[in-house]
């Protein structure tokens, strides 16, 4: 196991690259797996980013992102069910491993959470038949609490995967460490999302003591207070050996460096930090 088990969310290196840029540049530090957004597909345009894809055969651990289902009414429900659709297509096009949901808080001027839970619960399960037919797997990402208002109202793995058991096949989990590393049950959940075969990724970043700004300060693998290593090993027990994806936004630190620079870093964090397959094989 070595650097082919590192992905790099584009997110990470959003300012200083286009998405041809970040594969050539992903390419020159032999990491040869990437999870793009889809303003970054957009922008690149769909045929030339499933392209790109094809000709550097690079694997895609994810599109970012679909979601945000609560609205104010039907029809912006409506209107969040198409658009999900839509990121179906697009994430079938580039050949990626799942669809990844951030599934969105409180309509606007709403205080109404147990409502804004069930208008997700319903999203996903108009939107599961779509991408059950186009054999993309939908990738629910649990977000910390503290984004409950204004981007995810599942918080938790146990409530993700509560959420998943009602709908059936097709759905899973995207286990991001900056918005699990804190919960008491974690480690009973990782071990229920694998054997129910649901875990779909695994992002890493770190998080940082003080965090100074909520969204945009994640910290490098290393950098912070994430036993990385630790949580790795039990996915891996609960049998999932998929690629680790950084995703790192920081506004006032990586993403002021150097593409190459941040790359670079990246790499050597995951093997310095990270558990790798390799050595638990070795030491089991
Ligand atoms: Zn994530």
């Amino acid at each position: 196991m070595s650097i082919g088990d590192l992905s790099i969310n584009l997110a990470t290196v959003r300012p200083q690259y286009t998405m041809a840029q970040a594969v050539d540049a992903c390419l020159a530090q032999g990491i040869t797996a990437i999870a793009p957004w889809r303003d970054q597909v957009q922008t690149t345009g769909l045929k030339e980013a499933a392209s790109i894809v094809r000709t550097n055969n690079m694997r895609v651990t994810g599109l970012c992102r679909g979601g945000m289902f609560p609205a104010t009414d039907k029809a912006g429900l409506a209107a969040a069910i198409d658009d999900n659709k839509r990121a179906i297509d697009e994430a079938a096009a580039i050949q990626a491993d799942c669809l990844v949901l951030v599934v969105g808080g409180l309509p606007k001027g709403s205080k109404n959470l147990p409502a804004a839970r069930e208008m997700v619960a319903d999203g996903l399960a108009a939107i599961l038949p779509y991408a059950r037919e186009n054999r993309m797997p939908l990738a629910i990402e649990p977000l910390h609490p503290m984004y409950a208002a204004d981007r995810a109202c599942i918080n938790t793995l146990e409530q993700a995967l509560d959420v998943c058991d009602l709908l059936g096949d097709g759905v899973g989990v995207a286990i991001d460490m900056y918005h699990v590393w804190w919960d008491p049950k974690l480690y009973a959940q990782i071990a229920r999302a694998g054997a129910s075969g649901r875990i779909f990724a695994h992002h890493i970043c770190d998080w940082l003591v003080p965090t100074r700004d909520l969204l945009l300060d994640r910290g490098m693998m290393g950098d912070g207070i994430i036993d990385l290593r630790a949580i790795r090993v039990a996915m891996e027990k609960a049998g999932y050996r998929g690629p680790q994806e950084v995703e790192i936004f920081s506004s006032e630190n990586w993403w002021k460096r150097p593409g190459e620079e941040v790359l670079a870093t990246c790499a050597e964090r995951f093997l310095a930090t990270c558990h790798l397959q390799e050595k638990s094989a070795k030491g089991e």
